[in-house]
């Protein structure tokens, strides 16, 4: 199957991304001659540990954690899980965990059912966002009690980049005796992480947020946490995550990794400045067009935009046919469209909630390519608008001056 990717302009990397031609390279013995058992005696088997152990070690550099912190797990999802139910499992008497209302749904539905997941009555405080999307660290400290068995937190959020403080509030999770995990798959690889420096206890990574392959992920944790394993089975990963480890996918992303380490900088700068040139253009060209999201406190690659009164759906089929591959804020959720739980959170009115497009870049993205998108989205904003029920007015009322 050729799926055409020469011909896409891919900017929609924080749902996922193309896996680096390197790791595709240090995977390929893997999947082919080097087919033995991490976990047998024979050195056929043997080596292929080896391999396992390098990945774990080149995962742990990226993020400043010890070799023996990181269990390899099978998505940045069973990651979340695991860290949340391990620490209800080691504080069974306290039932109260504390998240945002903006967190990924491998989060939030996770605290949505734990009640029905642990036979357990559990409270969950959902922390509230500014409109810029930035947490209030003093509704923070205010929301730990004694009943508190761990803080939830993303490191950066999905749909508008916007970089929570956690190692802060780390902090003051552990002054309190509370376990403090970030869900940290859209952070790893962009931003530098060193987790010898704060007092974060679990932290989840997903292998295709970063140019390794779906399917694997990594939870840290930190040396002396008390952690229960979420599957239970053989001795791998020093019987913290029962299942033959997924070998191949493991060693790409070990070398995501290093790769990481190393494109950081470009990340910071040249995506960074791509990012920018393309939301300058397009709220310089675009009338009622508007930021989501803080606009320093944010990752480098990552703009939401929201073009007032034209639906997003929309506006991703005109960008489709250029092939043009971005997100809408709004999930198409049982044949209503409702607006993104992020924006809402945000309190973003629902005339702009609805046309909200999030571009997400990486390292294989162009100048020539954010070029092509600020020529073509004006002219299709402007089309979708003379279609709009709820442009028309607004434009009389602009054309009249009056506010009525
Ligand atoms: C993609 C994503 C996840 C889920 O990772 P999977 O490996 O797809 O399970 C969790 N959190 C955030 C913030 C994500 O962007």
């Amino acid at each position: 199957m050729n799926c055409g990717s020469d011909q896409v302009i891919y900017m929609d990397n924080n749902a996922t991304t193309r896996i680096a031609p390197e790791v595709v390279d240090a995977m390929m013995p893997f999947l082919t001659d080097c087919y033995g058992n991490p976990s047998s005696m024979h050195t056929f088997g043997g080596q292929v540990g080896h391999a396992v152990q390098d990945a774990r070690q080149a995962v742990a550099e990226l993020i400043g954690a010890e070799p023996e912190e990181i269990i390899f797990t099978s998505c940045g999802t069973e990651s979340d899980s695991t860290a949340i139910l391990s620490a209800l499992q080691t504080f069974r008497d306290n039932r109260h965990v504390v998240t945002t209302r903006v967190e990924h749904p491998a989060v939030k539905s996770l605290c949505a059912s734990l009640t029905s997941l642990t036979g357990h009555k559990h409270r969950v405080t959902s922390l509230t966002v500014a409109a810029d999307g930035t947490l209030d660290l003093d509704q923070y400290r205010d929301s730990l009690s004694d009943d508190t068995a761990i803080v939830s937190v993303m490191w950066a959020n999905n749909e508008t980049g916007v970089i929570f403080p956690v190692e802060e509030m780390a902090q003051m999770a552990r002054e309190r005796g509370i376990l403090f995990h970030t869900d940290a798959v859209q952070a790893v690889g962009k931003i530098p992480i060193n987790l010898k420096e704060n007092a974060i206890d679990f932290l989840a990574i997903s292998g295709h947020k970063l140019h390794a392959p779906k399917g694997v992920g990594v939870l840290y944790v930190r040396k002396g946490t008390p952690f229960v394993p979420f599957l239970n089975g053989g001795h791998q990963e020093q019987g913290r995550r029962g299942g033959t480890e997924n070998v191949a996918s493991i060693v790409g992303l070990g070398r995501a990794c290093q790769l990481a380490a190393e494109t950081m900088e470009e990340e910071n700068t040249k995506v960074r400045g791509l990012r920018d040139k393309l939301e300058k253009g397009l709220l310089a060209t675009v009338p009622k067009a508007r930021l989501n999201g803080h606009p320093s406190q944010r990752l480098p690659n990552t703009s939401n935009i929201s073009f007032e009164y034209v639906e997003g759906e929309a506006i991703l089929l005109h960008l489709n046919k250029y092939n043009i591959c971005a997100s809408s804020g709004s999930a198409c959720t049982s044949g209503s469209l409702e607006p993104s739980h992020v924006l809402r959170a945000m309190g973003v009115p629902f005339t702009a909630a609805h046309g909200s497009i999030r571009f997400s870049l990486s390292v294989y993205n162009t100048e020539e390519e954010v070029d092509f998108v600020l020529d073509k989205i004006p002219a299709i904003i402007a089309e979708l608008r003379e279609m709009s029920p709820f442009w028309e007015p607004e434009k009389m009322k602009q054309a009249s001056g009056d506010g009525s």
